[in-house]
């Protein structure tokens, strides 16, 4: 059954829809960058947050370091071709928002293929096509779920989705995933109505050569000394020194643009210690975590075409999480499906490893689609986010009763520690769109401050 009133990101993205057209605003250039062996802002982290602070600081005038404990730059963002011959975004892929993302207008600009997600969808139940009335009663619990969700972030309450939504029996498990671990990479318990309702909702778009291709080519310009963990930040004296796994680097500002992942297992330590408040930042608004289990396939086995989404109801389990996947079928129009996981699940899979987390794929697709799903495959790979110790997860969104703490890690530290990233965002958290333009407010205010 493909039924376009079951395109699954319109169900599941956020409540509203918010222009942050004085995000896109551009900084004026108003000095050359002066060569410096202490620059003005040292900019930990070279992801989304940290190469567009960089590039504006740099716009500016300011002489900047950016640090990469990988040895690459994209952090979250990133496209391989290695692994099967064609794109494959190992991280983030859709381009949310798309109404508000610099990136569409970026990628058009640039001779990238970008087009529309489109909307085909289909259910199965089992081997077989859920019927017309099961895709409209699934349609239907979504709906409620939804609302259930509205009202408690509309009434400021910073409840979990666990704790509005009713049971739908036998669609519970679908909607749990779709709602929880497909969009916001964890279960229903684990984040708040309250936070989930700040976010932004708009159209999803693609790039055919992939999101972190497309980010790549924006960032090429960016002096960046990979290979480098920030491991201390001293902040004691006058500026900030970096102690890093090779060498330090002095400067009169810090942007630090490492998950909360990252900080709340303390990776980079701070001396003097950050106020309390921090920590409790970084363990209240906490990563989900997301995983493709990207699957190469012979042939076409879902007959959506390019880019359909395909949904399944997982079996029942004793688990307290769903054990299902999402599927993105034939990406781009390519032989690569992702059967994506979240959650509870996701950290399951990857306990077992990713092997075992392509046989689980491949298993739960053989149940719907037969012993074709054997003689399709081809390759398989699996990431690991939550094993990833430079981001222990995917993106982060609040605990239940800790929505508050999102604002403070927009509050600087002395003037002198900034913190950047998709986790600061108020309302495009989650995104590569979100992560960009925190760095470049962050950079604003660290341009404001140095001025003085
Ligand atoms: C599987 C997956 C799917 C996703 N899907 C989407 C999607 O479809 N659309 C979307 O918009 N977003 C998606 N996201 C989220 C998106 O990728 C992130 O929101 C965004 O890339 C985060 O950028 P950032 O700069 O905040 O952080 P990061 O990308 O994490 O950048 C921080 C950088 O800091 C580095 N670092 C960490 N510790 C240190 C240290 N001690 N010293 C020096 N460097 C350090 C890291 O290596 C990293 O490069 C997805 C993420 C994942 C994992």
């Amino acid at each position: 059954m493909t039924d376009k009133r079951l395109r699954a990101d319109s169900l599941v993205t956020r409540r509203r829809f918010l222009v942050g057209a004085s995000a896109l605003a551009s900084a004026p250039l108003w000095a050359r960058a002066a060569a410096s062996a202490t620059p003005d802002v040292v900019v930990i982290g070279a992801g989304a947050a940290g190469i567009a602070a960089a590039k504006l600081l740099r716009a500016a005038g300011r002489s900047v370091t950016v640090i990469e404990a990988s040895d690459r730059i994209g952090g979250r963002l990133h496209t391989d071709r290695s692994i099967f011959g064609v794109p494959f975004d190992m991280g983030a892929h859709w381009l949310h928002n798309a109404e508000v993302n610099p990136f569409v207008g970026y990628g058009r600009d640039n001779g990238f293929t970008l087009y529309e997600a489109p909307e085909t969808t289909a259910l199965k139940i089992g081997a077989r096509d859920a019927t017309g009335a099961e895709a409209r009663a699934f349609e239907a619990a979504m709906t409620r779920a939804f609302r259930a969700m509205e009202r408690a972030g509309e009434a400021g309450r910073d409840v979990s989705p666990a704790q509005v939504i009713p049971d739908f029996g036998p669609w519970q498990d679908l909607v749990h995933l779709v709602i929880g671990p497909n969009r916001m990479g964890k279960d229903l318990d684990r984040f708040s109505c309250l936070d989930w309702y700040s976010g932004t909702e708009g159209t999803d778009w693609f790039c055919r050569e992939g999101y972190g291709a497309l980010w790549a080519h924006g960032a090429a310009d960016v002096p960046v000394r990979l290979a480098t963990r920030a491991e201390t930040v001293k902040w004691g004296g006058t500026g900030v020194s970096v102690e890093t796994d090779r060498g330090t680097v002095a400067a009169r500002a810090c942007i630090v643009t490492a998950s909360t992942g990252v900080l709340a297992r303390r990776a980079i330590r701070f001396d003097p210690a950050l106020p309390a408040r921090y920590d409790e930042a970084f363990n209240g608004i906490t990563m989900g975590l997301y995983n493709h289990v990207a699957l190469q396939l012979k042939e076409d086995l879902f007959g959506l075409g390019g880019d359909g989404y395909f949904y399944y109801r997982p079996e029942p389990t004793a688990a307290p999480y769903p054990k299902g996947f999402g599927l993105l079928t034939n990406v781009s129009g390519s032989n690569l499906t992702f059967a994506d996981v979240g959650g509870g699940f996701a950290r399951e899979l990857e306990a077992a490893g990713p092997a075992a987390a392509i046989d689980v794929a491949l298993a739960e697709l053989r149940k719907i689609l037969g012993a074709r799903v054997e003689r399709a495959f081809v390759k398989g790979h699996a990431t690991a986010w939550g094993r990833n110790p430079l981001t222990y997860g995917a993106y982060a969104s609040a605990e239940p009763g800790a929505t508050p703490l999102r604002a403070v890690l927009r509050a600087p530290v002395a003037e002198r520690i900034w913190f950047a990233g998709e986790a600061c965002h108020a309302s495009e958290w989650a995104t590569v769109a979100g992560a960009h333009k925190s760095g470049r407010a962050v950079a604003r205010q660290v341009l404001k401050s140095l001025n003085g």
